[in-house]
């Protein structure tokens, strides 16, 4: 799951408009953004398989990020982070908790069993991932659902739907270039432009957080 996540910040911030864009994005992917720096420096494992039905990863060592204990860490950590450090409401704070986690829930419905329930435990994941059609179809569903309910409430607000409309779009064209690259190189050269682009993707939000307000009609 890559760009799904970010559905999961988009409903969010339907339903918390007090958090900034920029916070649910980077909470929808912060696992992920430890996870790559992990991989870089060798913490966390990962190989590529090419023999692998649809994504090539072989994720057979993430315990930090990827196990259930290491997700609500983080999902708690965030949210404290947003609480003392960025100052947000309480409900901002928590909408940002509930994103982060929610990448652990959403990597089990793709993920092959790589994700540890607890510390030497058992490994779970449902493998959506063996069908990559239905699996991108789900992912782009998701944020079609979940980006527009953001487009309604800024409707409803009076401002201007094209920053919304414009980060999907940048979403769907990440999509469409995730579908058509293979991981090549090193780990460590994989780790580096995965971050890369969940930063990229956190800036271009902080842009589509913006408040325009629609032209009165008169
Ligand atoms: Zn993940």
């Amino acid at each position: 799951m890559f760009v799904g996540h970010y559905a999961a910040a988009l409903a969010a911030k339907a339903i918390e408009p007090r958090a900034p864009l920029w916070t649910l994005v980077a909470g929808a992917q912060l696992v992920d953004i430890g996870w790559a720096a992990l991989i870089m420096t060798g913490v966390e494992k990962v190989r590529f398989d090419p023999e692998l039905p649809g994504s090539t990863l072989d994720l057979y060592h993430m315990p930090w990020t990827h196990s259930l204990p290491a997700a609500v860490i983080w999902a708690l950590g965030a949210l404290l982070l947003a609480r003392l450090l960025l100052r947000l409401p309480w409900g901002a704070a928590v909408a940002i908790g509930a994103v982060v986690f929610s990448h652990w829930v959403l990597d089990w419905l793709v993920h092959r069993p790589d994700l540890l329930l607890w510390p030497g435990g058992e490994k779970v994941g449902l493998g959506f991932w063996n069908y990559p059609v239905p699996e991108a179809t789900l992912e782009m569903g998701l944020i079609a659902l979940a980006g527009g309910a953001w487009t309604w409430v800024r409707a409803r607000q009076g401002e201007s739907l094209w920053p919304a409309l414009a980060f999907m779009a940048f979403l769907l064209a990440v999509q469409m270039l995730g579908q058509f690259t293979e991981p090549a190189g090193s780990v460590a050269a994989f780790g580096r432009t995965a971050l890369v682009l969940y930063l990229v993707v956190v800036a271009v939000s902080a842009l589509a957080d913006w408040r325009g307000k629609k032209r009165a009609a008169s």
